[in-house]
């Protein structure tokens, strides 16, 4: 056997382990909580179980192209949710559909054939299918003729939250085009007989349609002429074979996503409104999002809310003069480096640099030509953005540090309190990180680093916030979320992350991690939060690892 071949195979096995360890406990679970819901402390607790069983067995049946035992389980999941909530009517009513579904489940799981589990054609369709967090999957269009490859490289494109439809042959792939626009366009360049059968159906594709659509070069080819052919049909990136598949979803990602920058957030000082107004208007109307104050003793309190980017101050202005409230402001510790600029109509040299040397970055004149304002703004603001995520992100990931994920857990938790509503925190923790290390380098070592931040940041809300707080610990802030809910998603996270492979020379390697949950309805302080999700990461680790166990009930599965 070839190395790559060795590679897949590999990999293949990996998939029908995983499965088949999986399946017979999920079974084994939805009998029992079947048969314990008469006695469970309360019939809502009992309810909660099988709905999560069959959650679960919904979610890895899916991944493994078992179409009709997900239908199954899905009509469960629903079922138990509405008996859970009321809306199923008495247990007369929903208990015997509920036994009946249990009983179609088992009969279904039965008829399951092990041999034809790995079905390349059953599977190949569905690429992790569950629906995540209200997220925008975005579409993928992978066309690869190896059908091991394509396999592969659908399930581990999926795991990153992206929805996939794949093809092996190019005719396929054309009429699926004329009929439907994905997101982006993973091809493969080398075809049996077309030795750049890719880059042709792309120069073809791309010319009859309105707006170009992103493609990503697939090739074991890495030579200049393969990648011209692939740039001449417009490539917006070009992987060689075997592919990075972080790196892969990285770029996949940056092309999907338009994200709009943040705007620059500008607070302006005057004590003449007039001149605020517009001030502000020059402002806003450069995309800029401000905040005026005409009375400088009210800064501080809009200082903490709005935290801005930047200062815009008046130098004279009645009760406290633009100078001392820059010196005041400067004290605080946070705002130490926040760029300061002072308006003023001084015109004369010496006042100009006494206000610089009280803490001002720069001096305009008014009145103040509006492209000469933003100019500045921007240049100061940008640097204050730069410096700003020096301070709160970690250099490898991006994620936020350990003092910044601890600040954003203090403002949910405030927040939460504030509007009644919950906020989950998970601690994630690696699983024998150092034997990866050991075994395989520690560039490979970093790889998987980036690869669960990459994953935990596409698959989670904007809203929630994701820290490394450690080297290879991560920590998660999910506002406005049920504990059961949280186990949920971070045990899809877990069982995605498990299947993505990392290529090392001439074998791959595959990473798990832990993970301890707890809720802020049953530890209402920060520092009872953390301690909590930190014992019960520990938990997990003392259970035997690769699992989520959220404090209040036992492992989640
Ligand atoms: P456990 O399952 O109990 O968590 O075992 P572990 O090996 O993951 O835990 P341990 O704390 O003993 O080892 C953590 C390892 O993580 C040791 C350290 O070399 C490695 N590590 C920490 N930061 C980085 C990093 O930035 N890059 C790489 N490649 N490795 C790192
Ligand atoms: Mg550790
Ligand atoms: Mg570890």
């Amino acid at each position: 056997m070839s190395g790559k071949s060795t590679l897949v195979a590999t990999k293949l096995k990996n998939f029908r382990e995983t499965f088949i360890r999986q399946l017979p406990s999920k079974l084994d679970q939805i009998r029992e909580a079947h048969a314990a819901l008469g006695q469970a402390a309360s019939a809502k607790d009992g309810l909660d179980r099988l709905h999560r069983c069959l959650h679960s067995l919904r979610g890895v049946s899916a991944n493994f192209g078992l179409d009709a035992l997900s239908d199954i389980a899905a009509e469960g999941e629903r079922l138990a949710k509405e008996a859970r909530k009321g809306e199923a009517g008495p247990e007369t009513a929903w208990g015997p559909l509920l036994a009946e579904l249990v009983g179609r489940l088992e009969r279904e799981a039965a008829r399951t054939d092990a041999s034809q589990l790995m079905d390349l054609q059953a599977l190949e369709i569905v690429a992790a299918a569950e629906t995540f967090h209200e997220m925008e999957r975005k579409v993928v269009y992978l066309c690869e003729d190896d059908s091991i490859q394509r396999l592969n490289l659908a399930t581990q494109i999926g795991c990153f939250g992206f929805e996939v439809v794949s093809f092996g042959e190019l005719d396929q792939f054309r009429t699926a085009i004329r009929n439907g626009h994905p997101d982006i366009i993973v091809m493969d360049l080398v075809y049996p007989d077309l030795p750049a059968g890719g880059a042709d159906i792309m120069r073809e594709v791309q010319a009859d349609l309105e707006r170009e659509i992103p493609t990503v070069f697939i090739s074991s080819q890495s030579s200049l002429p393969s990648r011209l052919a692939a740039l001449r049909a417009g490539s917006s990136a070009y992987f060689v074979k075997p592919i990075n598949i972080t790196d892969l979803c990285t770029t996949l990602h940056a092309l999907t996503t338009r994200e709009a920058p943040e705007p620059y957030r500008i607070m302006v000082v005057d004590d003449d409104p007039l001149l605020t107004e517009m001030t502000t208007l020059v402002l806003q109307d450069a995309g800029m999002d401000t905040r005026t104050l005409n009375d400088p003793l009210q800064a501080l309190p809009l200082l903490f809310e709005f935290k801005p980017d930047l200062i815009l101050m008046d130098m004279y202005m009645p009760d406290c003069n633009g100078m001392e409230l820059a010196k005041a402001i400067r004290q605080i510790d946070a705002y130490f480096s926040i760029p300061i600029i002072f308006l003023s109509a001084e015109t004369d040299a010496d006042a100009q640099f006494e206000a610089r040397r009280m803490g001002g970055d720069e001096f305009l004149v008014k009145p103040i030509k509006p492209d000469h304002l933003i100019s500045t703004v921007t240049v100061l603001a940008e640097r204050m953005k730069i410096i700003r995520s020096f301070m709160v992100r970690d250099s490898m990931t991006g994620l936020f540090n350990y003092a910044a994920t601890k600040d954003h857990l203090d403002i949910a938790i405030k927040q939460a309190q504030r509007q009644r509503e919950n906020v989950c925190f998970a601690m994630i923790d690696l699983d024998r990180f150092k034997e990866i290390n050991d075994n395989y380098g520690h560039e490979a070592g970093d790889r998987v680093l980036m690869a669960l931040a990459r994953l935990l940041r596409q698959r989670l809300r904007k809203s929630d916030v994701v820290g490394r707080t450690g080297g290879e610990e991560f920590a998660v802030v999910l506002p406005t979320c049920t504990l059961q809910d949280a186990g949920h998603l971070l045990q899809q996270l877990l069982e995605s992350f498990a299947t993505i492979g990392f290529p090392a020379g001439d074998t791959s390697f595959y990473s798990t991690f832990s993970c301890g949950v707890a809720s802020l309805d049953k530890y209402d302080t920060a520092e009872k939060l953390y301690k909590a999700a930190d014992e019960a990461l520990y938990v997990a680790k003392q259970e035997g690892r690769n699992r989520v166990v959220a404090v209040g009930y036992e492992e989640v599965k």
